[in-house]
């Protein structure tokens, strides 16, 4: 059967919506994950003590800056296993020299004002993998790790070992990552 042209586009758009319901089912999306069901893990060595730093005038506000006081060159792992997405440097603004990885299912984490970068675009990580080394590029005042989790894009509330951070405040973690 021949389809005037407009027809032949709405039953490919038709075609094309199937194809893609089956892909993502309902009760998949973005909106209903969590970082809770993922497991990420503390971005440092097993048994290093960070002090993990939230406030409410952060900027996005869900981040957090893991500090001590030899932070700087200390080895940034990643939290999950996952494909590098992004290694770039915005010089002395923002994030500086940061790396996303990408977890799948739209979680994404974000490691900032890095001073090494150890990682390419599309390389494929594991949990506790050395990403780079913290450092006090961009606008950053001293050598801090800045981190954030994302689910579809959006920050959300760290969770680490199945832990929320404590919001908004200071909490001790010592990292079990590769123990
Ligand atoms: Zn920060």
């Amino acid at each position: 059967m021949k389809l005037p042209r407009t027809l032949k586009r709405i039953a490919t758009a038709a075609a094309a919506t199937l194809f893609l319901s089956v892909l993502a089912p309902a009760g998949a999306s973005a909106d209903d994950l969590s970082v809770a069901d993922l497991n990420l893990r503390t971005p440092f060595e097993c048994g290093q003590v960070w002090n993990a730093n939230t406030r409410t005038n952060h900027n996005p506000l869900l981040s957090v800056d893991f500090q001590r006081s030899d932070a700087q060159g200390q080895s940034v792992l990643s939290s999950a296993s996952g494909t590098v997405t992004t290694v770039a440097d915005l010089g002395d603004e923002s994030y500086g020299r940061y790396i996303i990885v990408d977890h799948g299912d739209g979680v994404t984490t974000l490691y900032a004002h890095l001073q090494t970068q150890s990682v390419a675009v599309g390389d494929s990580v594991s949990t506790g993998a050395a990403i780079g080394t913290v450092g006090s590029t961009g606008g950053s005042t001293g050598p801090h790790l800045h981190y954030e989790q994302r689910v579809g894009g959006t920050v959300v509330e760290v969770v680490l070992n199945g832990v929320e951070i404590y919001y908004y405040g200071n909490t001790t973690i010592t990292s079990s990552t590769g123990c």
